[in-house]
This record gives structure tokens, sequence and C-alpha cells, in this order.
């Protein structure tokens, strides 16, 4: 599974940490950044959490 972020939607409500610090971080002005696009077995929750998190829908999971 892969964690993509469109970075033209992302307003920067920097909620998705929250549910995967894993694999998304803040950068400095508090837009999100996808530090782990692959996303671990594990995590994959998480990922699913993130996406169903964010407002803007600026968050998606493939694979
Ligand atoms: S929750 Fe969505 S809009 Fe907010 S920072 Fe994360 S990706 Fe951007």
């Amino acid at each position: 599974m892969k964690l993509l972020l469109d970075a033209t939607l992302c307003q920067g409500y920097g909620l998705c940490p929250d549910h995967a610090p894993e694999l998304v971080e803040l950068d400095e002005w508090g837009y999100a950044r996808v530090v782990a696009a692959e996303v671990p077995p594990a995590a994959e929750e998480q990922a699913r959490a993130c996406v169903d998190g964010c407002p803007n829908s600026a968050l998606r999971v493939e694979g």
C-alpha cells in the first residue's frame, strides 16, 4: 500500500500526523509531508485513518 498526498489540496489543518505520526509529518508552514510513502503492513490502518481524517481529501491510499 502507498500513501499519496496531493499537496495542492492540503490546507494545512495539521490533523494527519495525529493519525499516523510515522507516515506523515508537517513542514515548517504546517502543511503535510509524507515521510513513508510505502506503508508497512502494520501501519495500513493508520494510513486509512489518515485518509479518512483529512477534511480536504488531500490524502489517498493505493494498492
Ligand atoms: S489533514 Fe489533510 S489538509 Fe490537513 S495537513 Fe493533513 S493532508 Fe493537509
